[in-house]
């Protein structure tokens, strides 16, 4: 289970990197996530997940039952999968909730970066692991966020990075887009470019 669990850590990234990003839109996963970058509140539904899922395990259980038998092949399947759902809904939370601890502001830091700085470096969600084994982890630093796109928990009730996050995250530009903004914003996303944070010459969020 822990080598299934392990294992996911870098199924993670290479899926992320290259079916999802190398692709620019070509293939269901490509296009389900390129769409997130495009729209960061659009999540893949349920079943497409599960689908995956699917998936995951027809390739995963056979290929390691053939190479060790069904017992281990079963227990490294639990573990994949058990990462791959745990990946899911610390990937969401890192869109939707506040850290509550260091790592939960690595990882937000870190995804933010990946969405906002360089769509093409830190493909790790829930690890850095793998971007440092292949030289694609930026250190995120201040992670500027364009107002329209940022999370729900970076935000206060005027629309400023609260106060608690402003040494690691500002934001630029208008807190609302316009269709033009949206179509370019999936544009850029199909590139793998970040998304353009308009107003650049506004007053950034305190810090
Ligand atoms: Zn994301
Ligand atoms: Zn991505």
């Amino acid at each position: 289970m822990l080598i299934g669990a392990a294992s996911w850590t870098a199924a993670e990234y290479g899926l992320h990197r290259f079916l999802m990003h190398e692709l620019r839109g070509r293939g269901l996963a490509s296009v389900e996530h390129l769409k997130h970058h495009a729209d960061v509140t659009y999540f893949s539904p349920a079943s497409k997940k599960l689908a995956s899922a699917a998936v995951t395990t027809a390739v995963a259980y056979p290929t390691t039952s053939a190479l060790a038998g069904r017992r281990w092949a079963t227990a490294f399947t639990a573990g994949l999968l058990s990462m791959y759902f745990g990946y899911e809904v610390a990937h969401r939370r890192t869109h939707t909730h506040p850290p509550r601890n260091r790592y939960g502001r690595w990882a937000r830091r870190s995804h933010m970066h990946h969405h906002f700085g360089a769509p093409m470096r830190n493909f790790g969600v829930t690890s850095p692991v793998w971007d440092k084994v292949f030289g694609t982890y930026d250190d995120p630093g201040v992670v500027a966020v364009p107002r329209r796109m940022a999370p729900v928990w970076l935000l206060d009730e005027t629309g400023e990075v609260m106060a608690e996050f402003a040494d690691d995250y500002l934001t630029k530009g208008p807190r609302c887009a316009d269709a033009n903004q949206l179509d370019r914003d999936r544009v850029d996303a199909f590139a793998n470019l970040a998304p353009v944070a308009t107003g650049a010459h506004d007053r950034p969020g305190p810090g």
